[in-house]
């Protein structure tokens, strides 16, 4: 049975508020209860995080619905323009919302596979989108500059083994108003400890934080993640509100897919607004730069050089950072977004040590007689025992290998500066549970 796909983005407004899963949701409830099927579950796409046009966290939504034929295409559009005219945040300059609808056989038409990925570890044009919805059949409409039919396409695009994680969101009334929910934290410390690992990131042990609530004006209450629909639900029930719930809507993602980063083989290789992963060695001691960010350099197979970084935000990460020494061999995972003049940056989203050096310094040798360790005589003098006494002119100082505070391994910032598409360290236990597959 033919399905049509819409595909919704830029709707939201850091200012003024509003959240495109939560326009998703609004509309599925509108589609639903005009009779249309669902044809799979909601998904909420996740596009490059180094874009420089995102507001957050660069998310769009896709919905899918049983249609008799194309003749259906235009009422599902007009019911979504309808939706996205009444509740996105149109008064911002910054929002241009698209929306996209495709009709297939199914499964998103396998041209637009391309257009994900694009959309996902590049930049794209609107002009690429509308040539790519024209050949597919398929209509879309826009809000002022319309940008948000870029990320609207490409979540459709999205391949469904892409989208394997869940995110169970709550909201309450759309009126934006910043600050704190009334969301209990002992609760969430309790949901975390009874669900995870088959939800994560509900609550940062290290800072003691909860996670699960955003800060903005939008009307996310709160949002429970993880492979494991039933386990999402299970932390909601445990997770006491005190606001008013308006409805809580499930999506399907590719949180936590790490399918946003490319391999490079060196510097030379690196394209702005892109999340690279790349080897080489550490190249210059690390250090603490103006607002509390580390940095170190490195340095790539073939000489090339780029300053690294951990900001502020990624707290004790920056000590892992700063314990680096020059020849260490790391592979690095970060964003390369350029902002001259700074210098270019990669933004470190994880970094694994690949190999250690010894490092040494220099120290007094043992006294020859009995053994203490010596100290200096004074300039040219060599060195005296204040033990036994013992004084030798000749004596030069010795290497004493210091013991490293690292060790080989994979390293990632807290949870609180993860980033949605971030592999979590939680992955590798995810993998061998096979009941997190997709399902068809
Ligand atoms: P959210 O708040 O839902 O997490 P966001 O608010 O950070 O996401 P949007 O407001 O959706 O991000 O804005 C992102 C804009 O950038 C959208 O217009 C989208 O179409 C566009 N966009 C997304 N990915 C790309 C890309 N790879 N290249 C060019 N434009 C993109």
């Amino acid at each position: 049975m033919p399905v049509a796909h819409i595909g919704i983005d830029d709707t939201d407004s850091n200012e003024l508020g509003m959240c495109t899963t939560y326009i998703g949701a609004v509309l599925d409830e509108r589609l639903r209860a005009l009779g249309f099927a669902s044809a799979g579950e909601p998904r909420l796409v996740r596009l490059n995080p180094a874009n420089p046009t995102k507001t957050r966290g660069n998310g769009a939504v896709h919905l899918r619905y049983h249609v008799r034929g194309r003749e259906e295409l235009p009422m599902i559009l007009k019911e979504a323009e309808d939706v996205v005219a009444r509740l996105a945040a149109l008064g911002d300059p910054k929002a241009d919302p698209g929306i996209v609808a495709i009709q297939s056989d199914g499964r998103p038409p396998e041209a637009l596979s391309g257009f994900y990925w694009s959309a996902l570890r590049g930049i794209v044009s609107i002009g690429q989108a509308l040539d790519l919805i024209v050949r597919l059949g398929g209509v879309a409409s826009w809000f002022k500059e319309g940008r948000g039919v870029i990320g609207a396409l490409a979540a459709i695009g999205a391949p469904e083994e892409e989208t394997r994680m869940y995110e169970l969101l709550a909201y309450r009334p759309p009126i934006p108003l910043k600050g704190p929910r009334a969301v209990d934290e002992e609760s969430v410390r309790l949901a975390d400890l009874e669900t995870w690992p088959l939800t994560y990131d509900n609550y940062d042990w290290y800072y003691m934080e909860a996670l699960v609530a955003p800060h903005g004006p939008d009307p996310v209450l709160l949002g429970i993640r993880g492979p494991d629909r039933s386990s999402l639900f299970r932390a909601y029930d445990l997770i006491r509100v005190e606001d008013r719930v308006e409805r809580v809507a499930l999506y399907r993602t590719n949180h936590g897919s790490g399918s946003h980063v490319v391999d490079v083989g060196g510097v030379r290789d690196l394209r702005p607004y892109t999340t690279v992963r790349l080897e080489g060695r550490v190249s210059a001691r690390p250090w603490v730069g103006p607002g509390s960010h580390a940095f170190f350099e490195l340095e790539d197979a073939y000489g090339d050089r780029i300053r690294v970084a951990a900001y502020e935000p990624t707290k004790h990460f920056r000590r892992i950072v700063l314990s680096l020494e020059p020849g260490d061999r790391v592979r690095v995972v970060g964003s390369y977004r350029p902002r001259p003049p700074e210098p270019p940056t990669i933004n470190l989203e994880s970094m694994e040590v690949l190999d250690l050096v010894s490092v040494y310094r220099r120290a007094a040798p043992t006294c020859p007689r009995c053994g203490h360790r010596m100290e200096s005589a004074g300039l040219g003098k060599g060195y005296r025992c204040p033990a036994c006494g013992y004084a030798d002119a000749g004596l030069e100082p010795t290497r004493v290998r210091v013991p490293r505070r690292l060790v080989r391994g994979q390293f990632t910032p807290p949870p609180r500066a993860h980033r949605h598409l971030t592999r979590p360290p939680e992955a590798y236990l995810w993998e061998r549970r096979p009941a997190c597959g997709v399902e068809d």
